[in-house]
């Protein structure tokens, strides 16, 4: 077992640091206090300058625009950006890994290198207001009517609907199927006629939170779909096959840079506000109590880093995950809970306070991690479905009987 990074990916690491120190203007700051995306002017200049470094999607297939590299360089990389509140780093997500994996070469070559460049994205349509956990439930129609697929039905909850080009969307197209079967995907243009996109406000709204909080998106959505009609060439796998086509998209959602990031950032918050000046500063630092809880969050946020390092060590050798993406999902998120309850009493009700009161500590800062932390368990798989997956998958137990 090797825990120490080669003599290239520490080089990597410091190349990756020394261009965020000279890149990142207070202009582009401003903006991405905004938009992590960086879709700003200031945010199209980085980016062009990233991808001409080579840094985006490194370990993609050169053929469909990616670098061919390792997933320890591009986890890195992830690293190095996601810690300063950039989020426009190619890698998991939801849409091109499921289409590396299942797509036809023409849909290979349409999709991943304008997903790279950040021309095409996804939204995931999967939950539905009768099934979120239970996915095989779905009711969501696409009836084929020669080349065509009709699709009719609700989604919920479908993040970044409002602001992609796609949506990744789960369907059954055998209406006498039940479960698993008879799901497939589909990958749709949201404007293709028929498709409603509603806001459904999240708690970090309003007022909105800054945009290095846990989770921070002001806004879900609502998708409804009433007679929309798409070629079949927006089939990605096989038809009925959808569960197993988003499978293996999904668990690259629940592990990475971003996932262990948001939640174990949270201590590198507390750790640094404390060592700032200030004499409500130092009368915490030195209290005991307070300084044993920091050292304890702090310890199990390296747990957080070493869990997804062994995932990116999984992946890269090119093998699936059984119940590792699953023990991470419930470490992270809950590790984001624990650290910023703690941190609210730490620092008490001043932290509690959104932005927009004069009294909010580092504009909102603690108070939106404490609301986003929660949303964190739930979304991309809730920790006690991922915990029923590690009894089952790791620990080799039966399915519940509930
Ligand atoms: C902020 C946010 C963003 C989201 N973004 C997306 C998105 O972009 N696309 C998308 O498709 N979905 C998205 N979701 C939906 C998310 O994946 C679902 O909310 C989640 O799967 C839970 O489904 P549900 O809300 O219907 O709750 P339910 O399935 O009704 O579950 C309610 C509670 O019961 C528990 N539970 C259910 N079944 C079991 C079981 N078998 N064992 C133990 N406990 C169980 C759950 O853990 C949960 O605590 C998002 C959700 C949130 C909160």
């Amino acid at each position: 077992m090797d825990f120490e990074f080669t003599p290239h990916q520490k080089q990597l690491r410091s190349e990756v640091q020394a261009f965020i120190a000279d890149h990142m203007t207070a202009a582009l700051k401003a903006e991405l206090k905004d938009d992590a995306r960086g879709s700003g002017p200031e945010g199209e200049v980085f980016f062009a300058k990233i991808m001409a470094r080579g840094w985006t999607a490194v370990s993609w297939p050169k053929e469909y625009g990616g670098q061919g590299g390792s997933p320890m360089d591009q986890f890195i990389i992830e690293e190095e950006f996601q810690r300063v509140g950039y989020k426009r780093i190619g890698g998991g997500g939801t849409g091109a890994p499921a289409i590396l994996a299942s797509g036809t070469e023409e849909q290979k070559r349409h999709f991943v290198p304008a997903t790279i460049k950040g021309e095409i994205s996804f939204s995931q349509g999967y939950s539905e207001p009768g099934c979120g956990t239970d996915l095989a439930g779905i009711q969501c129609r696409a009836i084929r009517t020669g080349d065509t697929y009709v699709i009719n039905g609700q989604k919920i909850y479908t993040t970044s609907a409002h602001a992609c080009t796609h949506i990744f969307l789960m369907v059954r197209t055998d209406p006498q199927s039940k479960r698993q079967a008879g799901l497939s995907i589909l990958l749709v243009p949201i404007d293709t006629p028929g498709i409603t996109v509603r806001p459904l406000w999240t708690i970090q709204n309003e007022p909105r939170a800054p945009t290095l909080t846990t989770y921070g998106e002001p806004r879900t959505n609502e998708v409804f779909l009433d007679n929309v009609v798409v070629p079949v060439s927006c089939l990605l796998g096989q038809e009925g096959d959808g569960w197993a086509v988003a499978r293996r998209g999904l668990n690259l959602d629940r592990v990475g840079a971003w996932r262990y990031l948001i939640s174990v950032m949270r201590d590198e918050d507390i750790v640094n506000w404390l060592k700032e000046d200030g004499d409500r500063n130092a009368t915490l630092r030195a209290d005991p109590r307070v300084r044993d809880k920091v050292a304890e969050l702090w310890i199990e946020g390296q747990v957080a880093r070493l869990m997804t390092m062994r995932s990116m060590s999984i992946s890269q050798r090119g093998e699936a995950f059984s119940y590792e993406g699953a023990a991470e999902k419930v470490w992270a998120p809950e590790h984001g809970v624990r650290a910023t309850e703690a941190i609210s009493q730490i620092l008490g009700p001043s932290a509690q306070l959104l932005n927009g009161s004069p009294d909010a500590l580092d504009d909102g800062l603690f108070a939106h991690n404490l609301l986003g932390a929660f949303q964190s368990t739930v979304n991309h798989g809730s920790v006690q479905v991922m915990r029923d997956q590690v009894a089952r998958n790791g620990l080799g137990m039966p399915r519940a009987g509930r």
